[in-house]
């Protein structure tokens, strides 16, 4: 097994790389980096329980964190945007 630190909340064995799998899920609406709709968060906190890695986490991703955005398609109820994301990757505590 291969050793991925301690999580700094628990002191537990982190589960993955940088990822502690008891205190990472849903760790974003604690720090209020929330995407405002309580279904696709619901939705984010789901899938991050399946995480394994820090590096596989599925997150939401504010529209500022983009550059050079362009509305490529639209029709019925949405608008659909491509865009360079600049923010890849955040500091960890661990
Ligand atoms: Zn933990």
């Amino acid at each position: 097994m291969v050793n991925c630190g301690v999580c700094s909340d628990c002191k537990e064995a982190n589960t993955g790389y940088a990822w502690c799998n008891k205190c990472d899920p849903g760790r974003f609406k604690k720090e209020g980096i929330t995407s405002g709709n309580d279904e696709l968060d619901k939705l984010i906190c789901e899938r991050q329980q399946q995480t394994l890695h820090f590096y596989d986490n599925f997150e939401w991703i504010t529209y500022d964190k983009f550059s050079e955005v362009e509305t490529i398609g639209e029709g019925g109820f949405s608008i659909i945007y491509s865009g360079f994301l600049f923010w890849i990757i955040h500091e960890r505590r661990n």
